[in-house]
């Protein structure tokens, strides 16, 4: 039992007896003093051994440790006789075979490796190397199943002048690959995140110089991929503005190595883009700031849809406090120009007719093509508005000087250099068309349709404002009209005449105010009807719109009673303009279902007296007038002392 381990090593075993059986003899034939220091010494030399024995067998165990914990071993590779060797324990370590496989010939060494490996291998063995060669990798089939990944270094040893045999020493580096395969998948990754990244990601050296862009960058930069490289964002052709930003936020990140963030608006095939940019500090393996790393997002539907809705707001706004119409067009033409650089917005809108659109808004056309387009026939092929409004669908021109809509207007809308024009007609919340909205631009173009959408989405506020300011004239006409004549109301003949009456005194002209009264009134009521009656009163209003000026003031005061102010006319002047009314209705004859039918009408007359400034003393003493015309006889005229008849 104890001798077992002198057994397996006999090289160890000489070594501590040799001593042992030098002492014994030596120890016997110890009679004097030199005889024992020799035993002694065979003793202490005995011991010495042993000791560097299990020194060395120590230092041999660690040894063992360390090539197995590193997973080294010895293989030759004997080229004559076909056969691999390894040292002790080489083989399970390496591969996991039992412990006394000591060898395999290279046929079973061939199979063991993965197919891949298994060509190159052999070849090495018909054609071994005739210098070290080092790094070559293999997979082999490992006892337990798994692909082991080896390293081998080979050293050939020649004789007769040929390799006879290879040694190698194998290094299991399975963990390393495995480490390698997946930083390699990880980095794949990452790649395949980056080329497919909606964002533009580029690395920038501390010169700003590109060193790498991903393809994002295409659908902004007409530049080839390759051509971004070495260049600075300037180099590039980034405006001024855009590139100074650019380098200073850099030189912010290189001064305090802190990530950046920003926006940026650069602009490609005349469209805007607004960027929102991030820059990461890249650092090197000793911590160094080394690259900045850029991750640019497109966010101009962002910016451009919070810019249009805070811009709608303050349309809806200036809609719902009553702002006059032209201001808010103006407004809306502006809102779609931030939408649309470089575009120019009008708004023509129906006249009551529908023959023609008049110029509402669109500050930003020349003032010399506002007054040329200050009323549009609407017609097939009368440009693009006249033509939308026509045909009640967007008309696209996006090259004014080859479309035939234009081709009537060419030689007068040439030298404003416009040309493209997009129409959409604009239609009110029941369809009825109200009027079209144009954008025109200085280049031939056609809208994309996220611009095609938003003009029609303007449209609609447009069609709401234009609604409102409907609906806000019509409460209006409510208020200040009379509904059977749309003559002024007694209200607001009342304001108007005490305005022109005050306005008159101030100026000292003459002004003259007549009542009128139409008579017998009740009884054509009674003989033909209430509707007839009304007939009547209408007639006569239409007869006070032909006899008097613009500048005259009229309105129904009640009933089949009327009311006129002459601004600038004197007493016989307004006589005068008096007997024409009174002529006209009278020689007047309606076609009624009951016969024709006639009437007269009774005026009074009174002009300002210097001391008068309110239209109630002055209409006060043309009812007096009138009075008196009635008490006359009627159908006449009164004007302060004389009266006219018929
Ligand atoms: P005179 O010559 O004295 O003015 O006699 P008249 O019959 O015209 O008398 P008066 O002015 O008193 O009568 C006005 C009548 O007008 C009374 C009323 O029935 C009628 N009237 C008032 N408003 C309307 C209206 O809107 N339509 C119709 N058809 N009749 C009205
Ligand atoms: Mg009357
Ligand atoms: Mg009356």
């Amino acid at each position: 039992m104890i001798l077992r381990p002198f057994a397996r090593r006999p090289a160890l075993a000489a070594l501590v007896c040799l001593p042992l059986l030098l002492s014994v003899p030596l120890s016997a034939m110890a009679a004097g003093r030199h005889a024992q220091w020799l035993g002694q010494t065979g003793w202490l030399l005995a011991m010495g051994c042993g000791a560097l024995w299990l020194y060395g067998r120590e230092q041999r165990r660690k040894a063992r440790a360390t090539l197995q914990d590193a997973c080294l071993g010895l293989l030759e590779f004997d080229l004559t006789q076909q056969y691999v060797r390894g040292s002790v324990h080489t083989l399970q370590r390496l591969l996991g075979l039992p412990a006394h496989t000591r060898g395999m010939n290279c046929a079973r060494w061939l199979m063991l490796l993965h197919p891949e490996d298994r060509q190159l291998f052999s070849n090495l063995l018909l054609h071994p190397p005739g210098n070290p060669e080092t790094g070559y990798e293999m997979r082999i089939r490992h006892h337990s199943g798994h692909w082991e990944w080896l390293e081998m270094n080979l050293q050939p040893a020649w004789r007769n002048g040929k390799v006879q045999r290879l040694t190698a020493i194998c290094r299991v580096i399975t963990a390393r690959k495995h480490d390698e395969a997946a930083m390699l998948q990880r980095e794949q990754q990452f790649r395949t995140l980056v080329e497919n990244a909606e964002d533009i990601i580029a690395r920038y050296d501390l010169e700003l110089r590109c060193l790498f862009i991903n393809r994002s960058v295409s659908r902004f930069s007409e530049l080839p991929l390759d051509e971004h490289l070495g260049k600075t964002p300037r180099q590039k052709g980034w405006s001024d503005d855009a590139s100074d930003r650019f380098e200073q936020e850099c030189q912010l990140l290189i001064n305090n190595w802190e990530a950046r963030r920003f926006e940026l608006e650069l602009q490609h095939r005349q469209q805007r883009h607004i960027f929102e940019i991030r820059l990461f500090p890249e650092f090197d393996s000793a911590g160094m700031l080394k690259s900045i790393l850029s991750v640019d997002r497109d966010v101009t539907a962002t910016r451009q849809g919070e810019r249009l809705l805070a811009e709608e707001n303050e349309v809806l706004e200036m809609i719902a406090g009553n702002h006059p119409l032209p201001q808010t067009l103006e407004q809306i033409c502006q809102m779609m120009e931030s939408q649309q650089p470089g575009g120019m917005c009008s708004v023509l809108l129906l006249e009551e007719n529908g023959q023609a659109l008049r110029f509402a808004a669109g500050m930003s056309l020349p003032p010399a093509y506002r007054k040329l387009s200050e009323r549009v026939a609407v017609g097939p092929s009368v440009g693009s508005c006249g033509s939308a409004a026509h045909w009640k669908r967007a008309i696209v021109v996006d090259d004014i000087l080859n479309s035939p809509l234009w081709a009537h207007a060419l030689d007068r809308v040439r030298p404003f250099g416009l040309r493209a024009c997009w129409s959409i007609p604009i239609f009110s919340s029941d369809s009825q068309l109200l009027g079209t909205l144009a954008t025109y631009y200085r280049e031939p173009r056609g809208p994309l349709p996220e611009e095609l959408a938003l003009a029609l989405r303007i449209t609609r506020i447009i069609a709401i404002a234009l609604q409102r300011d409907g609906h806000e004239r019509q409460l209006y006409r409510l208020a200040t009209q009379d509904g059977l004549t749309e003559l002024n109301n007694r209200r607001q003949f009342i304001e108007l005449a005490d305005r022109e009456i005050e306005r008159s005194r101030r100026h000292g002209g003459a002004v003259t105010v007549l009542m009128m009264d139409l008579d017998h009134f009740k009884d054509i009521n009674d003989q033909y009807g209430h509707a007839v009656g009304d007939e009547v009163i209408r007639h006569f209003s239409q007869v006070c719109r032909e006899v008097l000026r613009a500048s005259d003031l009229c309105g129904r005061l009640g009933g089949e009673e009327f009311a006129a102010v002459l601004p600038e006319t004197g007493m016989d002047a307004a006589l005068l303009v008096a007997e024409r009314l009174r002529g006209l209705a009278g020689a007047a004859r309606l076609d009624t279902a009951g016969g024709l039918l006639g009437y007269t009408v009774s005026i009074g007359i009174a002009e300002r007296q210097p001391e008068e400034s309110g239209i109630d003393e002055v209409l006060g003493r043309a009812d007096r007038q009138l009075y008196r015309a009635k008490r006359g006889g009627r159908n006449r005229v009164c004007g302060a002392a004389l009266a006219l008849s018929s």
